[in-house]
């Protein structure tokens, strides 16, 4: 199982920030973590990527433990963070090389390659990543994430503020990832779950309250909206 999540707790002050967080992803899914604002995705999300530390649980990603093996587990995952920071200043191929250079990568060149065209920025990659629009922005942020060729790609909101074109463009890059790695990935837009996702999991106030394949959701005829609002209401 390339994600399992153990009753996960963190706390700041008296806030629960994330409540006995339990789940499992199988390889080749596409699970869509929501919430409304506040209801702590992304404590989960830095928690399983290792940017942040459990205050009680373990997070297994492919067989390690989070707890013991923290820099392993860097080489297991691709991290799209929220809002995407990049280095404005830099070209785009200088940016992957940065950070294939992090990594390690010995096939560099060749995985360099690899992930520009996966990610269709091929016509961008000798331009600063400043002069890009924020679609392109996001294909560098999800190429950079790509890079080491990881088993799990967790992406934090990764199309809010895209355009619609942009946004169908994100979503298909997303699927096709998907096919033979384990995204997970936090929105608050509930028309984009079923487009892109193949399950949800729904999170308020720190706690799983709705966890649910989109299949189910379809073939039960629920409606997205009314669904997730009388689970977060
Ligand atoms: P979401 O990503 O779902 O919007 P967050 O994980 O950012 O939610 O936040 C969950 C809760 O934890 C919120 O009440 C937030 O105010 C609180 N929180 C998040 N980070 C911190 C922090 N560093 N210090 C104190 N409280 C925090």
């Amino acid at each position: 199982m390339p994600i399992k999540i153990k009753q996960i707790c963190k706390v700041y002050g008296l806030q629960k920030a994330v409540d006995n967080i339990s789940f499992e992803l199988k390889k080749g899914e596409i699970v869509g973590l929501l919430g409304p604002n506040g209801a702590g995705k992304s404590t989960l999300i830095k928690i399983i990527t290792g940017y942040i530390k459990q205050d009680s649980g373990n997070v297994i990603i492919c067989d390690i433990n989070t707890l013991e093996e923290n820099l392993k587990i860097k080489e297991k995952i691709g991290y799209l963070a929220e809002n995407n920071p990049l280095y404005l200043d830099m070209f785009v191929i200088e940016y992957l090389n940065f950070i294939a250079d992090t990594y390690h990568i010995r096939n560099k060149k060749t995985r360099i390659i690899d992930v520009i065209k996966q990610t269709g920025i091929t016509n961008e990659k000798r331009k600063t990543i400043r002069m890009l629009s924020k679609g392109y922005k996001q294909r560098v942020g999800i190429a950079a994430a790509l890079i080491h060729n990881p088993e799990v790609l967790i992406l934090d909101e990764p199309t809010s503020g895209l355009d619609p074109n942009q946004l169908l463009e994100i979503r298909s890059l997303i699927k096709n990832i998907g096919k033979n790695k384990t995204v997970l990935l936090s929105t608050h837009i509930m028309q984009e779950v079923d487009k892109i996702c193949s399950r949800i999991i729904v999170i308020n106030k720190g706690k799983i309250v709705g966890d649910r394949s989109i299949k189910n959701i379809q073939e039960k005829n629920i409606n997205l909206e009314e669904y997730f609002y009388s689970l977060t209401k």
